[in-house]
């Protein structure tokens, strides 16, 4: 008899997840997964995917604006936030089914229901059952941060609620400088909300290049979002079927909505975790892991947003793929977390990798940088007042290229070719070496040839 009910037991069938569960299972494991919600996780059911489909939806309204300097005259226009919502909810039970099926064609069993660690080998169902594994994955994701707790904070949405409103909200207040703050602030402005952004610090995005930080919070302002920054929410009253939220400078917002994007935190709680012995990493909240994604317990792996590390998809697919290699193939696989590529899919876009201007003139004793700043073609006949934003961070030094920074549109498609040549440490000769494809935006990635600051630091006296 087997000393195991499974070899594998994974927790949570998100991105992470699902990626473990099939390759452990190709390599021949027998793998049970529990979801107690969606089997896709965050991506799939509320993150990524309808985020993006809103992002597309949304953008629609520049286009129709943009058409009239080409020629066209577009009549009555409207818009149904119902149809948009019962579409990507369509398109979101698909993908869901095509995640089922995949992770059961690999072999692995699914168990739809809540499981929690009962010791470093046991699972316990919320069933009642119990299944005994020799490895257990734990990649349970992440869910809003709802604080700071204020008067009213029962009235707020997260960008869970924000994914099935009833009606588009025509006045919408949104707290949160960060990727889903901007995110939203752009679906709703560009699907006709009146947005205003409440940010705590002096600017955008922090953590960003300073100069895409400028960029982005002036492109969004000129699309009439308003960005009150250096004030939080303090109080929230509800009115019928409006909201006043009451600010830390004394003023006040009326609403038909309000959301708070103020970051997410790792699904650690009730897991079970102390009886298993897995220890928590004190400095983010998340389960604590080794390069191997292994816990504090041996036979115990975490990894994706309940690790708190980079909480990315991409990053959480890498991680499940890295430990199934590990584990269960004989291949052992650390994961690379240096240079990732990233995008805020607010309007316009931001495409990021590498480091910014700030990081590497800490980091290193001559950096150059070289920026351009820019009408795209389109906007010469739309009229429309935008400019790109395009920037390298480059070693003085030994040439190489450090980071790229993009503000506009197709920032993201372009950061994500640009970061091969990043990751493989690309020189700015290299970049130069390229002959431009033209006429494009990127084609400025090649062509700058001169550098707009030079920082050196003088050696120590
Ligand atoms: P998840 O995908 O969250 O999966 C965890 C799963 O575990 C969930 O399905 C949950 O129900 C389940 N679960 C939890 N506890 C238990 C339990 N005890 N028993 C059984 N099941 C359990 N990332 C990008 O790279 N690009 C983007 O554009 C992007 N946009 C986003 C937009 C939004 C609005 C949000 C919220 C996130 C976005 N992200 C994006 C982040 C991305 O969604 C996450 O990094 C990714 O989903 C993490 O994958 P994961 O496997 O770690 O966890
Ligand atoms: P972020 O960490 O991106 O942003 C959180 C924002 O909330 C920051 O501006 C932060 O300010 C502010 N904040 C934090 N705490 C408070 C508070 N107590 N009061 C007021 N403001 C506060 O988190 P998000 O929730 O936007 O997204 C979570 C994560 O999901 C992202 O970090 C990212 O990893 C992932 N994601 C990725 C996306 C993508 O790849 N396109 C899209 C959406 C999410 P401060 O900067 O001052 O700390």
């Amino acid at each position: 008899m087997a000393e195991f009910d499974v070899d594998l037991f994974v927790i949570g069938g998100g991105s992470g997840g699902v990626r473990a569960a099939r390759i452990a299972a190709g390599y021949g494991a027998k793998v049970m997964v529990a979801e107690e919600y969606r089997m896709g996780g965050t991506c799939v059911i509320r993150g990524c995917v309808p985020k993006k489909l809103f992002v597309i939806g949304s953008h629609v309204h520049d286009e129709i604006e943009d058409a009239v300097g080409f020629g066209w005259s577009i009549g009555q226009v409207s818009f149904d936030w119902t149809t948009l919502v019962a579409n990507k909810d369509k398109e979101i039970a698909r993908l869901e089914g095509a995640y089922t099926s995949n992770v059961e064609k690999s072999g692995a069993r699914i168990v739809k229901t809540r499981a929690v660690l009962e010791d470093a080998h046991t699972i316990r169902l919320a069933t009642g059952e119990k299944v005994t594994a020799k490895y257990i994955l734990i990649a349970t994701g992440g869910a809003p941060n709802h604080g700071p707790i204020v008067p009213g904070i029962e009235h707020v949405i997260s960008s869970n609620e924000a994914f099935h409103l009833k009606e588009l909200p025509k006045r919408i207040v949104i707290q949160g400088g960060g990727y889903i703050a901007l995110e939203f602030a752009g679906i709703f402005a560009g699907f006709g909300s009146d947005v205003t952004v409440i940010y705590r610090g002096d600017n955008i995005l922090r953590g960003f290049d300073e100069d895409v930080r400028k960029h982005v919070r002036a492109e969004m302002e000129k699309r009439g979002i308003t960005i009150l920054t250096g004030r939080t929410v303090a109080k929230i009253d509800k009115h019928g079927r409006d909201f006043t939220t009451h600010l830390s400078d004394g003023s006040s917002i009326a609403s038909d909505q309000v959301m708070f994007a103020i970051g997410r935190h790792p699904n650690v709680g009730g897991l079970g975790l102390e009886t298993a012995g897995v220890a928590i990493n004190p400095a983010n909240g998340g389960i604590q892991v080794d390069g191997w994604s292994k816990t504090s317990v041996d036979n115990i792996y975490a990894v994706g947003d309940v690790t708190h590390r980079t909480n990315l998809t991409p990053v959480a697919i890498r991680e499940g793929h890295a430990f199934a290699d590990t584990v269960f193939g004989k291949r052992p696989v650390q994961v690379d977390h240096a240079t990732i590529p990233t995008a805020v899919f607010s309007q316009p876009e931001v495409g990021t990798v590498g480091l910014t201007e700030e990081e590497a003139r800490a980091q290193f004793s001559h950096v150059d940088i070289y920026k351009t700043d820019f009408r795209p073609i389109k906007a010469t006949m739309s009229g429309r007042d935008t400019r790109v934003l395009m920037k390298l961070v480059v070693d003085g030094v030994s040439d190489r290229v450090l980071g790229c920074h993009i503000v506009g549109d197709g920032a993201a498609e372009i950061t994500q070719a640009v970061a091969i040549a990043v990751k493989m440490k690309a020189t700015k000769a290299d970049f130069d070496a390229t002959i431009a494809l033209h006429p494009t935006a990127s084609e400025e990635l090649v062509t700058m040839r001169t550098p707009s600051a030079r920082h050196v630091r003088q050696a120590a006296e």
